[in-house]
């Protein structure tokens, strides 16, 4: 089969190589029809997470058809279509029990790599390094999927492709996100970064009922996205970010933030990974628009502080001055997306939401390698791009 193999920093090929096959009693096979490159996949194009080796196979926001499942699998047949949630859970451990899937303590293979850099280990995903279980991704023809009776969910055939592939990722961790701010009438929430991820965010906000979302990016037509979405919007290279949502909000600060950015905000920051202790900040230091620091800076005192946007390693000047003293709660997660796929499907179907809206490029599959790096790059007003086999 064809699949998009990571071949280094910003290389990606589409390549030959074997079919996927059964391994366990619990695996599907499913054929690819439609699959989409996220901001998380530009972690490893950036080459920011360590453990990818040459040839691994990418993706992890994938749906198809199902061509062959385990003795176990008995939930699917043969020509179902589904959608496959990005993180690997097994649906019986103490994490997947508490609805908090993409912490399974059972879908990393390679949990002892992961331990080293963070402590414990979170779930395995789909197509995202060995220290995440070293599982081949779905931007392929086919993939096989781990725990098939725990995570897709069937789609009927009324519902096409793009309204419901984000169910496998960036809906749920858009709604996650806004969930987490635990937004109450009149609330204002700010959201870093308008990308498809922001963007659904804003959408989710919105229909939490936050009386105002405001989205902070530097590329007007994300922006306009945003507002379409129902946003206010914010370009940080146009304004001060923190005196402009101050005056937004009567002084106090937005009631919650979301970062929506991730190591993005980072890129050429040499500090990232590198703490050094011999660097301690002794000021607000707001010059550099780093997201994640301007989150947690901006918020209100008491307020909340979400993080979507992914993160590795170390980030450095992290401000703890702020989250102590201003009692701010921070909360993130990968999304534990098999939480929310049902629920949002029933939303997509009743016509409440529609995320298609974010995708402004379709591509054949063989040509993954110009579409990262004009997602990458934000060339062509590039927002989100779904690639079909
Ligand atoms: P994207 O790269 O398309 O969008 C990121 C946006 O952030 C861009 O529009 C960029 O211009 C903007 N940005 C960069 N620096 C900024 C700054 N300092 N302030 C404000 N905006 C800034 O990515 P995406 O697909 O929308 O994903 C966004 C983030 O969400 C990524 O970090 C991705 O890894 C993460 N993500 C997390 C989960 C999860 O489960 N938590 C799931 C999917 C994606
Ligand atoms: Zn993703
Ligand atoms: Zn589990």
């Amino acid at each position: 089969m064809k699949a998009t193999c990571w071949m280094g920093r910003n290389t990606v090929e589409v390549r030959n190589v074997p079919d996927p096959g059964i391994v366990n009693a619990r695996d599907a096979v499913v054929r690819v029809t439609s699959t989409a490159i996220c901001g998380s996949d530009l972690h490893l194009y950036d080459g920011y997470v360590p453990t990818m080796k040459k040839g691994d196979i990418l993706g992890h926001e994938f749906m198809g058809e199902v061509v062959e499942v385990g003795p176990q699998v008995r939930n699917l047949r043969v020509g179902d279509r589904v959608v496959v949630p990005f993180p690997i859970a097994c649906g019986n451990c103490l994490s997947c029990q508490n609805g908090m899937y993409s912490v399974c303590e059972n879908s990393n293979p390679n949990a002892g790599v992961a331990e080293k850099l963070m402590g414990h280990s979170p779930a395995g995903i789909f197509g995202y390094s060995h220290m995440l279980g070293g599982y081949a991704g779905g931007q392929a023809e086919y993939a096989r999927v781990p725990f098939a009776d725990v995570g897709p969910i069937k789609v009927e055939d009324g519902l096409p492709d793009e309204k419901v592939l984000f169910l496998s990722d960036i809906l749920p961790t858009g709604w996650m996100g806004a969930e987490m701010c635990e937004i109450k009438p009149g609330d204002v929430v700010a959201i870093w970064g308008a990308g498809p991820v922001g963007q659904l965010a804003a959408v989710s906000a919105r229909l939490m009922g936050a009386e105002r979302v405001i989205c902070i990016d530097r590329l007007p037509y994300r922006l306009h996205h945003a507002e379409r979405a129902g946003a206010e919007t914010l370009n940080y290279e146009e304004v001060d970010v923190l005196e402009a949502l101050r005056d937004m909000t009567a002084g106090r600060g937005p009631d919650a933030c979301i970062d929506a950015v991730g190591m993005e905000a980072h890129h050429g920051n040499p500090a990232m990974y590198a703490y050094d202790r011999t660097k301690q900040a002794t000021h607000l230091e707001t010059d550099r628009p780093y997201a994640l620091r301007q989150a947690i800076l901006a918020c209100r005192n008491g307020g909340t502080v979400s993080v979507i946007g992914v993160y590795g390693g170390f980030v450095d000047k992290f401000p703890m001055g702020a989250i102590m003293n201003r009692s701010l709660t921070l909360k993130a997660g990968q999304c534990h997306v098999q939480r929310y796929m049902r629920p949002l499907m029933d939303r997509i179907r009743n016509g409440d939401l529609d995320p298609s809206f974010v995708i402004s490029h379709r591509m054949r599959l063989e040509d993954a390698p110009q579409a990262y790096e004009m997602f990458k790059n934000k060339e062509n007003e590039c927002n989100k791009v779904v690639l079909t086999a």
